[in-house]
């Protein structure tokens, strides 16, 4: 396309040409910092979000640090109209994601509010969420659930206000006997995803929670 040669892509950390599919060089990606987290047991992720609401399995693909590799990856995602990158951080989740005999048995990504969606054209769960249900055979819902609230970035509120983000989020259908693998995009408070849980937990009958992420805040 007349597009790829007036602008090519470009690796995001050494600016050198790379192939239209991808984000970074293949050396510049050895400088992503993976978390190596084994689903089945515990780790930094299962561990944190213990602490908010019953987590059976959990998985985060990077560690997100200020100025990081990976922040700046999922800022390209979000805020710079680059959707498809979710197929590559899908690829690099299935590199590494074994959900060994604890494999749930539903796909449900977090949801934008319709204003938010409608500004930023796509949800960025979208593709991530499409590419590992096809991979692992495991259903998804992106209607699951519904954010009813809108409102500002959450690192922008006082304490207030979170507490005001409390039920954000609605459970559309009532869920028995499965195990949901919530996903997102990063972990950072807990908030959303802790919400989300005790939504699901509340309005359901035998359901276990796992949590999926692209990154933690480290
Ligand atoms: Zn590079």
């Amino acid at each position: 396309m007349i597009l790829d040669f007036l602008f090519p892509n470009r690796c995001l950390d050494c600016n050198q040409l790379i192939d239209k599919d991808e984000i970074v060089c293949e050396i510049c990606k050895d400088n992503i910092h993976f978390s190596n987290h084994q689903f089945c047991d515990s780790n930094g992720l299962k561990e944190k979000a213990s602490l908010l609401f019953p987590v059976e399995n959990a998985f985060s693909l990077m560690l997100y640090e200020k100025e990081s590799l990976a922040q700046k990856i999922i800022q390209q995602l979000k805020y710079n109209h680059r959707e498809k990158l979710g197929k590559i951080l899908a690829e690099w989740t299935i590199e590494k994601l074994n959900f060994e005999n604890q494999k749930p048995d539903l796909i449900a990504p977090v949801p934008l509010h319709p204003k938010k969606l409608k500004q930023r054209g796509y949800n960025q769960l979208h593709i991530f969420g499409n590419e590992l249900s096809r991979h692992y055979q495991i259903p998804i819902n992106h209607q699951l659930l519904k954010r009813t609230k809108h409102s500002k970035a959450q690192a922008k509120k006082g304490q207030s206000e979170r507490l005001k983000t409390k039920n954000a989020y609605q459970l559309t259908e009532k869920i028995c006997d499965k195990h949901i693998l919530l996903i997102d995009d990063v972990y950072t408070t807990g908030n959303t995803s802790s919400n989300i849980a005790w939504e699901i937990l509340q309005n359901s009958e035998n359901v276990k929670i796992s949590l999926l992420v692209m990154a933690m805040d480290v």
